[in-house]
């Protein structure tokens, strides 16, 4: 039997080997920071959601000293027997002010924000209406969900709309969108997305896991940036990416939603409070935010500064204004061969092909943080430029 077993999974990993997808991981060294150390020597890193650089910043590794000194390693507990302690209320508190909502529950990642979210708040009597390329853990929380699920291809405001009309006869209609779409760095359309849902009596949830803490005039995020705050009724988004790179996300909303959260979201009630450690880490991390206006502003001016050096040199990239910077390509095995060319030149970036991308759109997707500096990023140009002119 378990011989039966193995020789099926097997066979289905040999599937993903000769199709290409195979992912290998590579092993880190060091800090996760601009300059990796990996086992195969050190690399630039161009790879990692670390964009405000506070992955290793010694205020919040700091900040983590204390409150593993004060509080311990973990609460070995939900949060409702036991697993409440001050340091979450205190965070919950913080991320609230920072976005402007009412109140905020905590989880141990956006993963499961997301999916602990539309199950308790939506049933059969109601529609999702998901953008298409939405994060796989919206589609998730969606799939665990009663609720009717229609969907809008991506941000076609057109579309929408006449999903949102097919989902007149619901009770409740909420649209679903990332803030910021990981492979294209483009951001949602949120004040037509606003409009529509005004029109059409709909709730509003935006994941703004690729923007909270950095994208926007103040870091608030895409709801910053596209003037909606106030909004938009559900935001999720992760502790994982710019605020620190630790672990962790939440959900923000109104009082009663997220009272409610806190009775019935599966997430919540089933799995370990997040850890006091990181609740004071992501604490510190919303002031330091806050505090160093630098911080933003080194990461716009370092992603202003490639995206203008890639135009220059004549290299096609998708416009935006976004630390993620789609370089397209087309053929996949050239794009993955292009991303091992790069590691030879000590460049860590990873080739995307389908299905993580349409077929025919293969890319490399840079990351620009504020741990860069300007040498970094006209190596990287350098080496881009000769490796594709050579191609
Ligand atoms: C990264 C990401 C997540 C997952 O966040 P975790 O906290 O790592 O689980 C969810 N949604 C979006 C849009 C993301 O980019």
């Amino acid at each position: 039997m378990e011989n039966e077993s193995l020789k099926i999974f097997r066979t289905e990993l040999d599937e993903i080997q000769s199709a290409g997808l195979y992912k290998a991981e590579r092993v880190l060294l060091s800090p996760q920071q601009a300059h990796i150390k990996t086992a195969q020597g050190e690399v630039l890193n161009f790879c990692a959601n670390n964009y405000l650089g506070l992955a290793n910043h010694p205020e919040l590794i700091q900040a983590g000293k204390e409150a593993l000194d004060r509080y311990g390693l973990g609460m070995a507990s939900v949060r409702f027997i036991c697993g409440t302690n001050e340091i979450h209320k205190r965070l919950e508190d913080r991320v609230s002010k920072f976005l402007r909502m009412e109140d905020t529950i905590l989880y141990s990642s956006c993963f499961d924000a997301n999916t602990g979210l539309f199950e308790t708040l939506f049933n059969e009597k109601d529609a999702i209406i998901s953008d298409r390329l939405n994060h796989a853990s919206i589609i998730d929380g969606t799939r665990l969900c009663k609720a009717m699920r229609f969907r809008f291809n991506h941000a076609d405001m057109d579309h929408l709309e006449t999903q949102l009309q097919r989902a007149k006869k619901y009770r409740l209609r909420v649209i679903a969108t990332d803030g910021v779409f990981s492979m294209d760095g483009d951001v949602a359309r949120l004040k037509e997305i606003c409009d529509l849902a005004d029109r059409y009596g709909a709730m509003v949830m935006v994941d703004d896991s690729h923007a909270t803490g950095f994208f926007g005039p103040t870091g608030r995020g895409s709801i910053e940036y596209q003037d909606v705050m106030g909004r938009v009724d559900l935001v999720t988004s992760t502790f994982g990416k710019a605020l620190g790179g630790a672990s962790g996300g939440f959900t923000s909303g109104r009082n009663e939603v997220i009272d409610l959260l806190r009775q019935r979201s599966r997430p919540y009630l089933f799995s370990n409070a997040l850890s006091p450690v990181v609740a004071g880490v992501t604490c510190r991390a919303i002031d330091l935010i806050e505090e160093s206006p630098q911080l933003i502003q080194k990461l716009q001016s370092n992603t202003a500064y490639f995206r203008n050096s890639l135009k220059e040199s004549g290299l096609d990239v998708k416009s935006g204004v976004h630390p993620i910077v789609p370089f397209m390509i087309g053929d996949a095995k050239q794009a993955h061969e292009m991303a091992d060319r790069l590691l030879q030149e000590g460049i860590y970036v990873v080739g995307f092909s389908f299905p993580v991308v349409p077929n025919g759109e293969a890319r490399i997707r840079f990351q620009i943080s504020a741990a860069h500096d300007v040498n970094d990023i006209d190596y990287l140009i350098e080496k881009v430029k000769s490796i594709h002119d050579g191609m």
